[in-house]
């Protein structure tokens, strides 16, 4: 079995064992975000960096001693199929985006090379395992588009059913994956928030296994494992872990997870001290920025009208603030905002400097990237890893309203000779 020793509440402190609640902390209802805890003396025996370094297997499953699942489920579901291609992800060297940074070390964890495209195969693979645990006949999540593209793909690797609830705004990409893979979609006529608490409630009338983020305390633990995989392969390369990690954030489970990944390397003692986070929203929906500022707690904090371009991290009230303003504040790292033209400049910056191509809420963290230098919040002498999270695939939208549309032209070599000279 799994190592889990229980759960514990963001708000209280009260802990339960894992089978006394399911999601939140009763006390506290939606808000009442759990942390996992395990047994580290336990796992200590099951998995060392010396063992891991020798692990064929490539893909989040190398940790499974470090996740909530049952193992035997987790590799029968993961044999062969796409739910065993989630995560190692690669780790790009890119010294040229560094250079007119004035960095001396950037790294690019691209997350675009997942199963559905986006980071969040992390997490919707340990949902669809949790889900099989329970025998549960359909799991169902609200989305702004990735997470539930991400829980539809890798249900079908598994033959699961699932229910999916996204704002009918998403990017047609993404309807497309969910459409696809054949997952039950309904289009809510409302905002990601709405469909959130929709979702919650259809959830509980029907007795539907619930991946929603930031209220299945599970995903935290899926998004997790990046963080282990980005220290392990600068690990192969012989360096230490990163002084900065910069990471888009909407709901704020990404960045959550990624604190929670490093606090258990601490506590394994696999790494000796704590990156710094930086968040980074987008300018028209900041609001943890804006709690961060004024020295808000999550559960002080009341929803906000947003909006920008980047889809994946529009959140008016962020589901799980509570631990993205912990993984800033106990980390000496920062949160940014960035504007969407920012966003959109950053898509092409990226693509040319390194080679990933990368949908706008990814973007923004290149952007916030950019910012942090500008901000003195990122030294020229770190180490920094920029995690490139949703492939650009998923809105060629907004990529093309960055690069503009190339010339046309009749079928003559004339019109080749021109362009070319007009370009020399
Ligand atoms: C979901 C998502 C994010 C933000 O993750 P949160 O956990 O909501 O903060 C960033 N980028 C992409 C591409 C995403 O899909
Ligand atoms: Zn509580």
């Amino acid at each position: 079995m799994h190592h889990l020793l229980g759960l514990c509440c963001t708000i209280c402190g009260t802990e339960y064992a894992p089978d006394e609640v399911e999601y939140v902390c009763p006390r506290h209802g939606n808000d009442g975000i759990l942390d996992v805890i395990y047994d580290y003396h336990a796992i200590r025996g099951e998995i060392a960096p010396g063992k891991l370094a020798a692990s064929p297997e490539r893909s989040i499953w190398r940790y499974l001693p470090l996740l909530p699942v049952d193992p035997a489920i987790a590799r029968q579901l993961s044999a062969g199929t796409a739910l065993g291609s989630v995560g190692w992800t690669p780790l790009y060297y890119a010294p040229r985006l560094a250079a007119p940074l004035g960095l001396k070390e950037l790294w690019v964890k691209d997350d675009t090379r997942q199963p559905t495209a986006s980071f969040k195969d992390r997490a919707s693979a340990i949902a669809v395992v949790k889900a099989r645990e329970r025998d549960a006949a359909v799991v169902t999540t609200a989305s702004t588009g990735n997470a539930a593209a991400a829980l539809a793909g890798l249900c079908a690797a598994a033959g699961q059913r699932c229910v999916i609830f996204v704002p009918r705004t998403a990017p047609q990409a993404k309807i497309a994956q969910l459409l696809a893979y054949g997952a039950t979609v309904l289009l809510v006529d409302g905002s990601y928030d709405q469909a959130f608490d929709l979702c919650l409630e259809a959830a509980e009338a029907f007795g539907w296994y619930n991946r929603n983020t930031a209220y299945n305390p599970y995903m935290s633990e899926g998004k997790k494992t990046a963080a282990y995989e980005l220290c392990e392969q600068l690990w192969e390369r012989g360096l230490a872990p990163p002084d900065v990690i910069v990471v888009p954030v909407g709901d704020g489970c990404i960045i959550g997870g990624i604190h929670k990944g490093l606090r258990d390397l601490l506590t394994l003692g696999w790494i000796d001290r704590m990156p710094r986070l930086i968040g980074v929203q987008a300018a028209g929906a900041s609001p943890l920025v804006e709690a961060w500022e004024q020295g808000l707690e999550g559960w002080e904090m009341r929803p906000v009208a947003v909006h920008s371009i980047a889809d994946s991290i529009v959140a008016g009230l962020p589901r799980d603030r509570i631990k993205a303003l912990r993984a800033v504040r106990e980390t000496g790292g920062a949160f940014v905002r960035v504007s969407d033209e920012e966003i959109l400049a950053a898509i092409p910056m990226l693509a040319r400097g390194c080679g990933v191509f990368a949908e706008p809420a990814a973007a923004a963290a290149y952007a916030g990237l950019v910012k942090g230098v500008e901000q003195g919040l990122i030294g020229a002498a770190e180490r920094v890893v920029v995690l490139i999270t949703g492939s650009g695939l998923k809105d060629v939208g907004s990529a093309i309203r960055a690069t503009g549309c190339p010339p046309i032209i009749p079928p003559e070599l004339r019109a080749v000779q021109q362009v070319w000279e007009c370009l020399a």
